[in-house]
């Protein structure tokens, strides 16, 4: 629904923080909602996974503060960020916190909103597309498929007290992994997943920069894992799938293919309308 951005009572505007997802870089997967408010608000704090393009959509009146938290990286603290987000609000700024991704996968959209709430600030999260859904669609690869993988679990490979997710419970559960921030550990996930009891053979796939201009991909399988990464040089950001349904890839179309239907595409639809299609 569309809300107006400046709440006004005459004398004071009400400042607000929208807590944004972008993406995973292509900026025709932003939702229209994000843009809208993108293009409507003051100022940007922007991560650094927020690509290229999607900075380039900023219209000449928006500051932007690029607060990029990379883990390992040197980074903005959080509380610094948290404490610029108050005080921009307060002073009757509209704020958008532009994540990567969904805010609330692995973005700490909860920790920013609950935050924000419990100082009286205005607050709303404006969802975006994660990277593994991108992953998949650009792969054209299935995260569940009937036969062999009734669901999908989203993982974090790296926490920041050490600990990892309950390996073994996700080995038996069948479920297609999508993990995140995997790659500064890919050897010790690899170790980790053959331990739990995951299969040497189990198909892998790895996707860098997905949707971005650079985007590359590389197909494995979990025992061949961190060498065929280390051997194609493929670096964060990047997701891992795993599971079998990564063997139900489909390849892509040949372009010329789809080109020739597009110009005959009105035929097509005159002949369809006049055919008995049952
Ligand atoms: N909120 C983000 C995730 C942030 S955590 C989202 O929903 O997508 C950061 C991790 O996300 C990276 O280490 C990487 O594993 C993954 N990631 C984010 N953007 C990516 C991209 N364009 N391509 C591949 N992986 C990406």
């Amino acid at each position: 629904m569309t809300t107006p951005l400046n709440q006004s009572n005459n004398t004071t505007i009400a400042g607000k923080v929208w807590l944004v997802g972008a993406g995973p870089g292509d900026a025709e997967l932003l939702t229209m909602k994000a843009y809208r408010i993108l293009q409507s608000v003051d100022v940007w704090l922007a991560d650094d996974l927020v690509s290229d393009d999607i900075l380039a959509l900023a219209p000449p009146h928006v500051r932007i503060v690029p607060v990029g938290k990379r883990g390992g990286c040197p980074s903005t603290a959080q509380g610094f960020i948290l404490r610029l987000m108050a005080r921009y609000a307060r002073s009757g700024l509209q704020v958008a916190r532009v994540k990567g991704g969904d805010p609330f996968i692995f973005g700490r959209g909860g920790e920013e909103l609950a935050w924000l709430r419990e100082r009286g600030i205005t607050v709303e999260a404006v969802g975006g597309m994660t990277a593994g859904l991108a992953a998949a669609s650009a792969l054209n690869l299935p995260l569940t498929h009937r036969e062999v993988a009734r669901g999908v679990a989203f993982v974090t490979a790296h926490t920041a007290d050490g600990t990892s997710p309950d390996w073994v419970a996700l080995a038996q559960s069948g479920l297609t992994l999508v993990c995140y921030m995997g790659m500064s550990r890919k050897e010790q996930l690899q170790q980790e997943l053959l331990q739990a009891g995951f299969v040497r053979d189990l198909p892998v796939a790895v996707v860098e920069r997905v949707s971005c201009r650079n985007e590359r991909c590389l197909m494995t399988t979990l025992d061949a894992l961190s060498a065929d990464i280390r051997h194609a040089g493929l670096g964060s950001p990047a997701l891992l799938i795993i599971g079998k349904a990564v063997a139900h890839r489909v390849s892509a179309a040949p372009m010329q293919a789809t080109l020739n239907l597009w110009k005959r595409r009105s035929d097509i639809l005159d002949q369809i309308a006049f055919t008995d299609v049952s």
